[in-house]
C-alpha cells in the first residue's frame, strides 16, 4: 500500500486516533508561572543561551507535548509556532547567555533616551515584514544596552517562528579562521549566517578591520542584500558620514586607523567602508541609543561604600 504524502492539508484533515477531550485548550493558554505561557525555558549553557521545552507543554492535556489537538473533529496545532520549533530556533541562534533574560519590556536604562528607543524598536518590530524586511542599526556608546535590545529582538523573532542567528563579529572571524584551518573551502559558518532569516551582528566595526575582515563583512552584507534579507546590528561608532572615506568610488577607506581603540566619534562608515555602510543604511532604520554606562552606574558607591555617599 502506498503511503500518503504528508502535507499540511492531510495533517489538518486526518483525524487523530487518540480520543482527546475537546473542551481543553492548550496548556500554554493558561500562562502558567513555569514559563509564563511561552512553552520553553531559557538557561545558560556555557556562554550561550539554551532553550528547553517546559514541562507544562509535555503535560498539556490537549496534546501531551505533540502539539496537535482536535478542534471540531479536525486535528490542529495546539500552539503556533510549536514550542519545540521556537526552542530549536533559539538553540540555533547562539544568543549570549549573559542576556538570556532580555526582553523589551524589561529594558531599564532610561537615563538617556532608552524609553523612546524601546518604543521605536517596538514599532519597528510590529511593522517588520519578512517578505519585505527592514533592518536596524542600533548606535550608542558602550554599556547603554544595545546588546540587550538586540537579544530581546532576536528572541521576539524566534517566538514568531523566524530563524535568527546572533553573531559577535569577532567570534565569527575566529570561527571562520578555525574552519579555514581545517579545510580551505570551509565556508559553512558564513553560508549559515547568510542563509538565516534575520542576522544579528553585535559590535559592528569593532576590531582591526583588516582587508580580510572587511571582505568577510562584505560577503555577509552583500550576500544577504542580494537575497533581500536584512541585518540587525549594533555599533559603538557614529552614524554620521566621515570625510575620511572616499565616497566617490565606494572603495574601502585606505586611511582608516588601524588601532583597536574604540572612538565614539569615529564614524561607522570609516570603519566598515562606504560600500557596506551604504547597503546597511539603504536597508535599515538607524536608531541612536543614549544613556549612561550601566556597568558603571553604581561605581561611585562601590568605590566609597563607607561614606554612604548617594547621588
Ligand atoms: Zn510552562
Ligand atoms: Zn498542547
Amino acid at each position: 500500500m502506498e503511503r500518503p504524502v504528508r502535507s499540511l492539508k492531510t495533517e489538518l484533515h486526518t483525524p487523530t486516533r487518540i480520543a482527546i477531550p475537546q473542551q481543553l485548550g492548550c496548556a500554554l493558554e493558561q500562562r502558567q508561572s513555569c514559563c509564563d505561557g511561552i512553552g520553553y525555558r531559557l538557561k545558560a549553557n556555557g556562554s550561550l543561551t539554551q532553550a528547553v521545552i517546559c514541562e507544562c507543554v509535555m503535560k498539556c492535556q490537549s496534546c501531551f507535548g505533540l502539539n496537535r489537538r482536535m478542534v471540531n473533529g479536525v486535528s490542529k496545532p495546539c500552539h503556533t509556532p510549536a514550542p519545540a520549533r521556537v526552542a530549536s530556533l533559539l538553540n540555533a541562534a547562539y544568543l549570549p547567555a549573559r542576556y538570556s533574560a532580555a526582553k523589551l519590556d524589561s529594558f531599564s536604562n532610561f537615563s538617556g533616551n532608552g524609553r523612546e528607543v524601546v518604543n521605536r524598536v517596538s514599532q519597528w518590530m510590529r511593522e517588520f515584514d519578512i517578505e519585505n524586511p527592514k533592518g536596524l542599526v542600533l548606535g550608542g556608546s558602550v554599556g547603554v544596552g544595545k546588546t540587550f535590545l538586540l537579544v530581546a529582538i532576536a528572541k521576539n523573532f524566534a517566538n514568531k517562528g523566524i530563524s535568527v542567528r546572533f553573531v559577535d563579529f569577532f567570534q565569527l572571524l575566529l570561527e571562520l579562521k578555525a574552519g579555514y584551518a581545517r579545510d580551505k573551502n570551509d565556508s559553512t559558518v558564513l553560508n549559515e549566517a547568510i542563509a538565516v532569516d534575520v542576522l544579528f551582528i553585535d559590535e559592528l566595526g569593532k576590531g582591526r578591520n583588516s582587508d580580510w575582515e572587511l571582505s568577510i563583512l562584505d560577503q555577509l552584507v552583500m550576500g544577504r542584500y542580494n537575497q533581500n534579507k536584512v541585518i540587525i546590528t549594533s555599533t559603538n561608532y557614529d552614524f554620521k558620514p566621515s570625510d575620511r572615506v572616499n565616497m566617490s568610488n565606494g572603495s574601502l577607506d585606505e586611511k582608516r586607523p588601524g588601532n583597536f581603540e574604540l572612538d565614539r566619534f569615529e564614524s561607522l562608515e570609516a570603519r566598515i567602508g562606504s560600500r557596506i555602510y551604504s547597503r546597511l543604511v539603504e536597508t535599515s532604520d538607524l536608531i541612536e541609543l543614549t544613556g549612561e554606562d550601566y556597568r558603571k552606574r553604581n561605581l561611585a558607591e562601590k568605590i566609597q561604600p563607607s561614606r554612604g555617599v548617594r547621588r
